[in-house]
């Protein structure tokens, strides 16, 4: 109900009138109060007035039994006491019929107190409309608004005289209304408004909002901020944020602004009204889950205060503490996640310490046709190093296409297989995984005779005191031959096994594994590797990607693993010449591939992206490779590739292709085709605009592989801003880590690498770019592991439950 202060006032005033002697009502004045106290008090919503009311005690008024002088001061408390309400509107005025009052305040603090966790629907103000729109943003708890920061400040708090406004800055001014009246403004109804100070007068104008000029009531104080033009030889603000000057805290002027990221149907007046309020009446009760001693021996403000100064902060440099506090608890919550995995992995079951054999590494070494790069030279020694501790390794190797990874995990295999291990080394497709079974035989023979040789065996002698086992494991052999290997498994008559991810399930019985190599590390996850520990091995795992991941983002996305970086490829590669075509080049594109094929060579074409589902892009590859099938190359042998077909299909047109029976493969860009064939030499890119700059250089890594030069060509239709960037960025680089780094920097570290996806907990605050805050929370991370791996420590108790509520079950790297 409204609170009703004008019976009250009456009274007061003639009890005033009276000289304070208590005849004004019947009953006394007491019973007055009191009744209109517990009235009031159901209508008052806001706590600052909530505590100004309490403090009148009308509830139990005692007038009575007041002498003159101090029946005065409490009449005029109150009549003080309703200046103020008067001032913040809590004076409602009376509801229409059958429209309930929208409320915009938040409500005072209940005697019980609400939780974080209760939904904002619990919020006074916050309708359930509301809450549905709040939902879309992910905010469903008065938590979740807590840690719904601004993406960025406007800065107000630069404030001026009118006489010293300049134009084109962001300035604030506070004034007097002259005048507002609604009036066209470019055809359409908007707000005009003089205002002025000592200094002089200024128009403010709103366009297509004439409802302000009903909340600007002449001689109010208003308090603007905006930027200044300069009209007809005079200053006007255009549009500014305005707020009228009350006795409270400014939200949308004069300050830092906080400006939200928001959705359809959600106001930045009434989001930063409602985050003000929850801000100040929440923020306080958050529990600083961190450590005292960690936060102060990193200098870290307190939680409740980082949370307040990251919505409403007093001045830039609050703001930059409170964002360095949360980016650290994001960090420092996914270090101690990651890490919480890799004490899992490592610690849970002892290791296979294997013995390197450091002469017959040399021999291998030496009898390579080229010299290691320093870069592999440093990475194997990290290997091996690892490979003879007695815990698992646990290591992501990166390294460009090309930067010659094979060679460094055969080695690493060689050295478990003489120790008397088996090692494993598994492909994402079958396809890859026959190309890295004859490569590794094409390496290891240039050591050793070769004493059999069937398709999918091979023995080596010379290298080893016996001889050495390779064998490859597909779908494709014949129940006989794949029963047949997988008995050889489990006798230990195999050193090195070759395959997909089939290799570790069911059927395949080790004998003694040791090492498993798996190439392009997202589809190996945290599952597969519970996986092999089920089957009774903790053995050392070695993870490789081409994709190139900035240093920062490796040590967050797999902070469980420890990083190699092969970061130079070999001497003498050459670069590809990436075109950035426009539509009018299509044609001459098209000619320039048929006369690559003319001259023997093949070519790759990535279909258009279709985001719908993979049935609608797999319909459109059809489409396309049908058009181009007949329009195009008529006399060309095209085959096509598309998430829809099964792996064996899949394989069938890459053997095709790899064969030299097709010229052209038409791919949807959702296939990856992670396969080697050196005779291809155009790589045409459709709609080219539309895919992230790694991802171009993934393509690009197709071609480029043989001896000819090789040419990437980008068509793009009407590249956005951003599109052409990255369009410019892929003509001119050529290193994939350099890119890499530009990438992070154009989509920011959310989208590249899907890390929701990734079961990853967001991150919000902090900057992928901030190493020093990154190595620094790691730091930590790790002093806290080393202390009380099991959080079980008093201390740690919340910093347990808030690890146990950022990272979700399932969540998994894969
Ligand atoms: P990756 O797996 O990193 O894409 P590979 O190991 O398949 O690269 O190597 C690509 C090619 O480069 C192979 O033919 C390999 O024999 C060759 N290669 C590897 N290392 C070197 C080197 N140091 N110098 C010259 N060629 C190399
Ligand atoms: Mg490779």
């Amino acid at each position: 109900m409204a609170l009703n202060v004008g019976p009250l006032r009456k009274v007061l005033e003639l009890e005033c009138e009276k000289g304070y002697a208590d005849t004004t009502v019947i009953g006394g004045l007491d019973k007055f109060l009191r009744c209109w106290a517990a009235r009031a008090l159901e209508s008052i919503t806001t706590p600052r007035f909530l505590a100004g009311f309490k403090k009148l005690h009308l509830d139990d008024a005692r007038y009575a039994s007041l002498n003159q002088e101090q029946r005065k001061k409490l009449i005029a408390d109150i009549f003080a006491f309703l200046e103020m309400a008067q001032a913040e509107k809590i004076e409602a005025r009376p509801p229409k019929k059958n429209v309930t009052p929208r409320r915009r305040t938040v409500a005072a603090p209940q005697a019980t107190g609400q939780s974080l966790d209760f939904p904002i629907t619990s919020l006074q103000g916050v309708s359930t409309a509301m809450a549905a729109r709040f939902k879309k943003l992910g905010v469903q708890t008065i938590r979740d608004l807590l840690y719904f920061f601004p993406h960025r400040h406007l800065d107000y708090s630069r404030t001026n005289y009118i006489s010293g406004l300049t134009e084109g800055e962001e300035q604030t001014i506070t004034a007097n209304v002259w005048q507002a009246q609604v009036t066209r403004l470019g055809g359409r109804r908007g707000t005009e408004a003089i205002v002025g100070d000592e200094t002089g007068n200024v128009r403010a104008v709103w366009f297509n909002n004439p409802y302000i000029a009903k909340s600007l009531p002449t001689n109010a104080r208003v308090v603007l901020s905006g930027r200044v033009r300069l009209f007809g030889g005079r200053h006007v603000f255009e549009s500014p944020e305005w707020e009228l000057l009350e006795d409270k805290e400014l939200v949308h002027t004069g300050r830092l602004v906080p400006l939200y990221s928001l959705t359809q149907g959600l106001k930045p007046r009434q989001v930063r009204k409602l985050m003000k309020q929850v801000v100040d009446r929440f923020a306080g009760q958050v529990a600083d889950f961190l450590p005292s001693n960690l936060r102060k021996r990193c200098n870290l403000l307190e939680l409740p205060q980082a949370i307040a100064q990251a919505h409403y902060p007093e001045d830039e440099a609050a703001k930059n503490e409170a964002r360095n506090r949360l980016a650290f608890d994001e960090l420092f919550l996914l270090q101690l996640g990651v890490l919480g995995r890799k004490h899992e992995w490592q610690e849970s079951q002892p290791g296979n310490p294997v013995s390197v054999e450091k002469p017959l590494l040399e021999g291998f070494i030496s009898s390579l046709p080229f010299e290691l790069t320093p870069a592999q030279r440093r990475v194997l020694k990290e290997l091996l190093t690892d490979l003879e501790k007695p815990v698992a390794m646990s290591r992501l190797l990166q390294g460009e296409v090309g930067s010659g990874k094979t060679v460094v995990a055969t080695a690493a295999l060689l050295a478990a297989a003489a120790s008397g291990y088996q090692g494993a080394f598994m492909a994402p497709t079958e396809i890859l995984a026959e190309q890295h079974f004859s490569s590794v035989s094409e390496i290891l023979s240039r050591n050793a005779s070769e004493v059999s040789e069937e398709e999918n065996l091979r023995r080596f002698s010379g290298l080893l005191s016996r001889p050495l086992t390779l064998a490859l494991l597909i779908g494709d052999l014949s129940q006989a031959s794949k029963q047949a290997i997988q008995q050889l498994i489990r006798d230990g008559d195999i050193d090195i096994i070759i395959g997909t991810h089939a290799l570790i399930q069911k059927e395949v019985g080790f004998h003694k594994l040791g090492l498993v190599v798996v190439d392009e590390q997202h589809r190996f996850g945290v599952a597969q590797r519970s996986a092999l520990r089920q089957k009774g091995f903790n053995p050392h795992v070695l993870v490789m990607t081409a994709t190139p991941i900035p240093r920062t983002l490796a040590l967050t996305l797999y902070g469980d693993l420890d990083l190699s970086v092969i970061d130079e490829l070999p001497p003498g590669r050459q670069s590809i010449r990436t075109r950035w075509l426009k539509q009018a080049q299509r044609a001459s594109a098209y000619a320039f591939l048929k006369k690559q094929v003319a001259e023997g060579r093949q070519a790759f074409i990535i279909c258009p992206l279709v985001e719908e589902s993979e049935a609608i892009q797999a319909r459109a590859a059809v489409a396309e490779y049908e058009r181009l099938s007949r329009d195009v190359f008529p006399d060309l042998k095209l085959g096509l590739i598309h998430g829809r077909l099964s792996a064996a299909e899949k394989d069938e047109v890459m053997h095709r292709f790899r064969s030299g029976e097709l010229d052209i493969l038409v791919s949807t860009p959702v296939v990856e085709v992670g396969i080697d064939v050196p005779n291809a030499t155009v790589m045409l890119v459709e709609s080219a605009d539309r895919f992230g700059l790694s991802q171009l250089h993934q393509f690009r890594g197709r071609v480029g592989r043989g001896s000819e030069q090789s040419y990437c060509m980008l068509l793009a239709e009407n590249p956005s801003e951003i599109g052409r960037q990255r369009l410019d960025l892929i003509e001119k680089i050529q290193d994939g880590f350099q890119l890499a780094e530009e990438d992070l920097k154009l989509r920011g570290p959310g989208e590249f690498f899907g890390t929701r996806q990734s079961g990853l907990p967001d991150l919000r605050m902090a900057r992928l770019s901030d190493i020093k805050l990154l190595e620094l929370a790691r730091a930590e991370a790790i002093r806290l592991f080393e202390q009380d791996p099991g959080l079980k420590q008093p201390e740690h108790r919340l910093l347990s439950a808030e690890l146990a509520r950022v990272w979700q079950p399932g969540g998994e790297l894969t």
